[in-house]
């Protein structure tokens, strides 16, 4: 029956939405009741109930969400959002691109970078100390370009999410996720960068970067191997 199947619909896209922004499918489909207006998931599952059925435009408007979280989900329709763009904030034009998975925004004396691990910090720069007028100087004019970048960045941590397997970005019932390039599946993880442990919650939250020296997912390891020659623990005194 297609009612039905546009409740399924409803989900599948959920799904997508789930794993583009690396929540709960319960968040995710919260936000898909939401964009129809309903409260939460089950206020729309109890309206269903009631002879509610989305129509094709619900899925529509829904899809639109899915393509604003995620762009890189339907690249064949959208064409492809990972290549240079261009825009202006007041009268300032502005060029944004993404390369090898970091956001660059640069205008004219200034330049943005939104690394790919969250915990990195944004850096905004003066490419050109003797332009006089320089936005980036005016705090206004960073916050709407930082608000730019950041979105973009979102967006090709979700492309980066959906490409993971689904067991990379969700936990099983242990705890556990499996590490989307070295493999292999704990609830702990170690850095070899900084030795610090971290919870298989916090990397993959942290798009399997080091949540504490933000090193990359290539140096995140089940195991702290190469611990394995430390001295031994002084032994408990007898
Ligand atoms: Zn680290």
């Amino acid at each position: 029956m297609t009612q039905d199947g546009n409740i399924k619909e409803l989900k599948k896209i959920a799904k997508k939405i789930a794993r583009s922004k690396r929540i709960e499918h319960h968040g995710a489909l919260d936000l898909v009741a939401q964009e129809l207006g309903h409260g939460h998931w089950y206020a729309a599952v109890a309206a269903h109930k009631n002879g509610w059925q989305p129509s094709p435009e619900d899925i529509g408007s829904v899809e639109d969400l899915l393509k604003q979280i995620n762009p890189y989900e339907s690249v064949e329709m959208f064409g492809d959002p990972g290549g240079e763009s261009e825009g202006q904030i007041g009268t300032h034009a502005y060029k944004i691109e993404v390369s090898m998975d970091e956001v660059i925004m640069r205008g004219r004396g200034w330049l943005v970078h939104v690394p790919e691990a969250p915990s990195k910090q944004p850096c905004v720069r003066v490419t050109d100390r003797r332009y006089k007028v320089n936005p980036i100087h005016d705090s206004d004019f960073v916050a709407q370009a930082l608000e730019i970048a950041k979105i973009k960045a979102e967006q090709v941590r979700a492309r980066i999410a959906s490409d993971w397997p689904r067991r990379s970005m969700k936990l099983d019932d242990q705890g556990r996720a499996a590490h989307p390039i070295n493999g292999g599946l704990s609830d702990t993880w170690f850095c070899l960068h900084c030795d610090e442990a971290s919870s298989a919650k916090a990397v993959a939250a942290n798009m399997w970067h080091c949540p504490s020296c933000s090193a990359s997912p290539i140096d995140v390891f089940s195991s702290a191997w190469w611990l394995d020659d430390v001295p031994e623990r002084p032994k408990s005194s007898a």
